[in-house]
């Protein structure tokens, strides 16, 4: 027997339409690349997407043709985002980080009709367009006024002009939920990078998953502030989540420096904010020296690499600001696990706590998570026992775009390539990248865990410990440091610094001392690269 209740179809288009009819004056604030403060409301955001929507029907563009973006998060962002979707086409955000051969390699390959850009990147968007083959369309995300006469751009419009003369009326397309809405490509640290192809229903439950109250528990009550940029992995979901529950959007734009954000955090009363781990220590760098304070900001969502404990620390001791440690991962849309205690942890010593909140989470409703052996026999939830990663659900990945690196998933499940372990409460733990693992003697040694202790040490800004041979051990553990600036510490100062902290046959054989660790464009250490670099690097004695 089936059920009788209407079939609605979970459309991204409803997302914008509630957020109008609801909460049609709660702010959208954004910091503009033209240097001023810009505010709109989530009623300004809907007419300006329907005006998006009329201005892609007037280029005659198909329903699923690939719309791109080059943009920093702010609000003209955001009105395509809905514009694009709703309207049955598919938003492809590209990462201006990427290296400009690959931006135009991503661009062919997603057969792109339409690139609308921020004037940050004209340099990048001229160096790039004429092996753009697929584009028709270039919009500048400006006035008409403040669009140069000679680009050398084809085809080029301000978005003012573009979408400014459109009717403000739309008939949100009626499309099927499973209907492509938008495509992000993983960032490619080995070859070419491939694509992670969201759908409207996989986009609208991802959203409801990640405003629960266990995961980002946001609410018509919050102000939210997104670091994490909308060309990673549409910022985590919070557009649509915040546009779900009526919250307010904080938008940074391009600075992204310690004192532009706690300037916006302050003025804009926000409560609830998320980025990769370097941000927030560019935040904290600016806030201690001048003993700034956090006037509103709750609770932080970290993830996209792990959190160091010293970062947790700084947030809840010294600021009251509960960290939520998170991981996910381009091919899940992206949340996988949430980290926030259970009740039976309320009662816990803070060391005990500060355990769990290093972990990186629980698994959200609607991912299955499992660890397999090297034999592909799961491993025991048990906190220690430790295997690759696999996990399915309504928002990941099936098949990558174009069906590219053939079938990805092991008997209906996606390897996600980290390295973990899941206690009995269901706390997982990613020890390493499967590539990252170090084994020496038989023994794996987590890098995570050697870096972090590094982390902890007051003179070190980064940490990054990979592995290199060793003529008994098979690999031995080194630890490669930035120095903070201004601070020093030495090798076998650092060394010292791990008796006690880890096991003895855990602590690195040597530090190397570099001016940078290279970072890929997404702020994640790139260990390749660093590989690379140690080339001729060889352990003292051997
Ligand atoms: P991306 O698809 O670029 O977002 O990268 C996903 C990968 O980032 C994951 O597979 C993990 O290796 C890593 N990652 C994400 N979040 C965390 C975290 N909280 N701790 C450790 N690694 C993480």
């Amino acid at each position: 027997m089936m059920g009788l209740m209407q079939q609605m179809p979970l459309n991204i288009s409803s997302l914008i339409v509630h957020a109008e009819k609801h909460h049609g004056d709660t702010e959208i604030v954004s910091r503009r690349v033209e240097g001023d403060i810009h505010r709109t409301d989530w009623a300004g955001i809907a007419r300006r997407a329907r005006q998006v929507a009329n201005a892609l029907d007037g280029w005659s563009l198909a329903l699923g043709d690939r719309i791109a973006t080059l943009a920093w998060n702010g609000y003209r962002h955001l009105e395509i985002y809905f514009g694009v979707s709703g309207s049955g086409r598919v938003l492809h955000t590209i990462n201006p980080r990427l290296h400009p051969d690959q931006v135009a390699w991503i661009a062919n390959h997603a057969e792109d009709q339409v690139l609308c850009f921020d004037m940050t990147f004209l340099p990048l968007v001229q160096k790039v367009h004429a092996q753009c083959k697929t584009i028709r369309h270039y919009v500048a995300l400006c006035e008409a006024a403040a669009l140069p006469a000679d680009t050398g751009i084809p085809n080029l419009v301000s978005y003012e002009a573009w979408m400014g003369q459109q009717r403000p009326t739309y008939d949100w397309a009626e499309i099927d939920e499973n209907t492509a809405s938008s495509i992000c490509y993983t960032s490619g640290t080995t070859g070419n990078p491939k694509a992670a192809l969201y759908s409207h229903r996989s986009t609208i439950l991802h959203a409801f998953a990640a405003a629960l109250p266990d995961v980002m528990c946001l609410s018509a009550r919050d102000s939210v502030l997104p670091v994490v940029p909308m060309f990673h992995v549409n910022a985590w979901g919070i557009p649509y989540s915040c546009a779900m529950v009526g919250a307010k959007l904080v938008f940074p734009g391009a600075q992204l420096d310690g004192k532009s954000v706690y300037e916006l955090l302050e003025a804009e009363g926000v409560t609830f904010a998320a980025g990769v781990p370097t941000v927030w220590q560019m935040l904290l760098g600016h806030m201690k020296p001048a003993g700034l304070r956090f006037g509103t900001l709750q609770r932080t969502v970290i993830g996209g690499s792990a959190c160091p404990p010293a970062m947790i620390t700084a947030f809840r001791e010294e600021y009251g600001v509960d960290v939520l440690h998170a991981w996910g991962m381009t091919e899940m849309s992206p949340l996988g696990t949430l980290c926030t205690l259970k009740n039976k942890h309320q009662s816990l010593p803070p060391d005990q706590q500060m355990t769990i909140r290093l972990k990186q989470g629980r698994a959200i409703f609607g991912v299955d998570m499992k660890i397999v052996g090297d034999d592909g026999q799961e491993q025991p939830h048990d906190g220690v026992a430790f295997g690759d990663l696999l996990v399915r659900g309504p928002w990941v990945i099936r098949e990558y775009f174009k069906g590219e690196g053939g079938d990805p998933l092991r008997d209906g499940w996606f390897p996600t390539g980290d390295v973990a372990t899941i206690d009995a409460d269901g706390y997982m733990q990613i020890t390493d990248r499967s590539k990252d693992v170090i084994k020496s003697g038989g023994e794996w040694i987590s890098s995570i865990d050697i870096e972090n202790i590094a982390m902890a040490h007051p003179a070190v800004a980064m940490a990054a410990c990979v592995g290199v041979k060793h003529p008994k051990w098979d690999e031995r553990p080194i630890v490669v440091v930035v120095k903070k600036q201004g601070l020093e510490v030495s090798r076998d100062e650092l060394i010292d610094f791990y008796q006690g902290k880890t096991a003895k046959w855990q602590i690195p054989d040597d530090v190397v001392f570099l001016d940078a660790i290279p970072l890929g464009a997404t702020g994640k250490m790139l260990k390749t690269e660093l590989r690379k670099k140690l080339i001729d690097y060889k352990l003292p004695g051997t």
